[in-house]
C-alpha cells in the first residue's frame, strides 16, 4: 500500500496537471491526450509469482541501478504480516534452479524463515500395472521444495519492498490498454509502449514485460498467437492430514487412467493433494461428504482395480530381464502414506488447460511465465518454467544494459525468445504426451508405457538426465 500510494505522488491523471515532486531518473513525455506521462525504462504488467520476482530480478540487478521498473498488478499487496496457522492449499514444487534464482535476489531467504518442505525422493507409478520410477539423490541433496504460493509471494513482495527507489509498484491497477509504436500500432507521440490503466492513468515504457497470466492481454495486444486447448481434467487440491506422522520427505504421485494423483509433502504430519480429473468427477470430489473423500484418496494411492493379468505377467518378464541384466541395485519401492483428515475448507478445484505462445517476444515487448506457456501439472514445471524465463531474460536484459544498448531491441529478445522456447516447447510436448499415453486402458498402449517406465527407471543415466532437466 505504501508503495502505491508513493508512486501515485509522482503520476498524473489525464486531464489533471502536473503537481508534486517528480521522481529523480524518470523521464516524462507528452501523452496521446496532451497529458505529461512517465517514461519508465521497463514496465512488468502482472505481478502474480513470475512478474514479482522478475520485477524483484531487474530492482537487484546491479546494472538496473539507475534503471525505472514499474510493476502494475491488478490485485492487493500480498505480503503476509504474520504467516497463517493453517497451510494454503495451493502450494508449488519448487525446482534447485527456481530456488537458486530467488535466492540471487534474497527472496528464498524469506522462504526459508516462513515455511516449506524440502523433499528428496519422487516416486512415480501405474495404476494400470506394476510399473514404477523412482528418483531419488544418493547424496542427500534436496529434489525440490514444496513451499505454498503464499509465501512464495509473501517473499518476493518483502524482496520488493526493500528497494523502493529501484522498482515502483502500483496495486489494483487493472490495465486496460497498450498501444505500441511501428510496424504493428501507431502512437502519435512517441516511440515507446503507452500503457493505459482502467482509472485513465497512463504511462510508456521502452520494454514492457507481460506476466499477465494464462489470459494475457499484453499477448493478444502484440497480436502474438496462443496455440491453446482445454484439457478434459481439472485438478482437485486439498490439504490432508496423514494417518501418522512421517519422515514425509517424498513425493508421490500415481497415474491413474482419469488422471494423476499427487501426494506433495508439507509438514511430518501434512500433505498437499493435487488431483487431476474429469471435470464431473472434481466436481463430486470437491463436494462429497470428508469421509468419502479420504476413502476416495487412500483407494486411488492403493487399490489395484485396473491390473490385469496380462500385464502384470508381461510387465514382470521385463522386469525379471532388467534385473538379471543390471543386478545393480536399484531403490526400492515404498508405500504411500495413508490420509485420515481434510484441511477445513480446503478443498477447490481448477479446470486445466494446455497454452504457449507462438512468439515470446516482439519489438518492445517480451512474455513470460503463464502469458507465455500453460501446462498440466502433473510434471510440476509451471512456475518453474515461468522463473525459468526469468533468469533467462535476465541475463540477456542486463548484458543490453551494461552495453548500453536499448532494452526493447529485438537483438537481444530474440536471444531470450530462443533459449526459452527449446526448454519450454519441449517440456510442454512431454507433458502433454504423458497425460494422454496414461489416460488410456487400452492393452498395448498399457503395455507399451509400462515397459518403458521399467527400462527408464532401470537405466541409471537416462533417469540422471532427467532429474538434471526437470531441476533447472
Ligand atoms: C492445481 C495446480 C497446481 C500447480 N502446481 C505447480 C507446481 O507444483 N509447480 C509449478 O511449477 N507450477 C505449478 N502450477 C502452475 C503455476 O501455478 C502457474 O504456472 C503460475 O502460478 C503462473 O504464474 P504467473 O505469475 O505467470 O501467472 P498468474 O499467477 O496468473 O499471475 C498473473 C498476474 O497478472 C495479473 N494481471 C492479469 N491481468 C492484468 C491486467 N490487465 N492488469 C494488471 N494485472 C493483471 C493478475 O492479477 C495476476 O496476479 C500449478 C497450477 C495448478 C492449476
Amino acid at each position: 500500500m505504501a508503495a502505491c500510494c508513493r508512486l501515485t505522488r509522482f503520476l498524473v491523471v489525464p486531464g489533471a496537471t502536473l503537481g508534486g515532486p517528480r521522481l529523480p531518473g524518470l523521464r516524462w513525455l507528452s501523452g496521446s491526450m496532451g497529458t505529461e506521462q512517465a517514461v519508465y525504462d521497463v514496465v512488468v504488467a502482472g505481478g502474480g509469482m513470475v512478474g514479482t520476482a522478475m520485477a524483484c530480478a531487474l530492482g537487484h540487478n546491479i546494472h538496473f541501478r539507475d534503471k525505472k521498473i514499474l510493476l502494475l498488478e491488478a490485485g492487493p499487496n500480498k505480503v503476509a504480516t504474520k504467516l497463517p496457522e493453517t497451510y494454503s492449499n495451493r502450494v508449488s514444487s519448487i525446482t534447485p534452479g527456481s530456488a537458486t534464482l530467488l535466492s540471487s535476489f534474497g527472496a528464498w531467504d524469506h522462504i526459508c524463515n516462513m515455511r516449506y518442505k524440502p523433499f528428496r525422493r519422487m516416486q512415480v507409478w501405474d495404476a494400470c500395472s506394476e510399473a514404477l520410477i523412482i528418483f531419488d539423490k544418493d547424496d542427500l541433496d534436496d529434489m525440490g521444495y514444496i513451499v505454498e504460493n503464499d509465501v512464495i509471494m509473501s517473499a518476493l513482495t518483502k524482496q520488493l519492498d526493500a528497494i523502493p527507489d529501484q522498482v515502483e509498484v502500483v496495486y489494483r491497477s487493472k490495465v486496460i490498454s497498450y498501444t505500441w509504436p511501428g510496424p504493428f500500432c501507431n502512437t502519435e507521440n512517441s516511440p515507446w509502449v503507452q500503457i493505459t490503466l482502467a482509472d485513465g492513468r497512463q504511462f510508456q515504457t521502452k520494454l514492457l514485460i507481460g506476466a499477465d497470466g494464462q489470459n494475457s492481454g499484453v499477448r493478444s495486444a502484440a497480436g502474438i498467437q496462443n496455440v491453446c486447448w482445454p484439457y478434459d481434467q481439472s485438478a482437485v487440491v486439498a490439504t490432508l492430514h496423514l494417518s501418522e506422522p512421517t519422515e514425509n520427505n517424498v513425493a508421490w504421485q500415481r497415474f491413474l487412467p482419469s488422471g494423476p494423483i499427487a501426494l506433495l509433502p508439507l509438514s511430518d504430519t501434512l500433505s498437499s493433494l493435487v488431483w487431476s480429473t474429469s471435470h464431473e468427477h472434481a466436481k463430486e470430489l470437491v463436494s462429497m461428504e470428508e469421509e468419502n473423500f479420504l476413502d476416495a484418496i487412500n483407494s486411488a494411492f492403493w487399490s489395484d482395480a485396473n491390473h490385469t493379468d496380462f500385464i502384470d505377467s508381461a510387465g514382470s518378464m521385463l522386469q525379471y530381464a532388467v534385473t538379471f541384466l543390471q543386478p545393480t541395485k536399484s531403490s526400492a519401492r515404498q508405500l504411500p502414506p495413508s490420509v485420515a483428515k481434510v484441511g477445513p475448507k480446503s478443498r477447490a478445484l481448477f479446470p486445466l488447460g494446455l497454452g504457449h505462445a507462438v512468439e515470446y517476444v516482439r519489438p518492445r515487448v517480451a512474455l513470460i511465465g503463464d502469458a507465455a506457456h500453460r501446462v498440466h501439472p502433473l510434471a510440476g514445471q509451471g512456475v518453474n518454467m515461468g522463473f525459468g524465463d526469468i533468469s533467462s531474460l535476465i541475463h540477456h536484459l542486463s548484458r543490453a544494459a551494461f552495453d548500453g544498448k536499448d532494452l526493447g531491441s529485438m537483438c537481444h529478445l530474440t536471444k531470450y525468445e530462443t533459449e526459452r522456447q527449446r526448454h519450454n516447447v519441449f517440456l510442454i510436448a512431454a507433458t502433454d504426451l504423458l497425460k494422454r499415453l496414461y489416460s488410456t486402458t487400452f492393452s498395448p498402449l498399457v503395455l507399451l508405457r509400462t515397459w518403458g517406465l521399467q527400462a527408464t527407471n532401470a537405466v541409471l543415466p537416462l533417469k540422471e538426465q532427467i532429474m538434471a532437466f526437470a531441476s533447472k
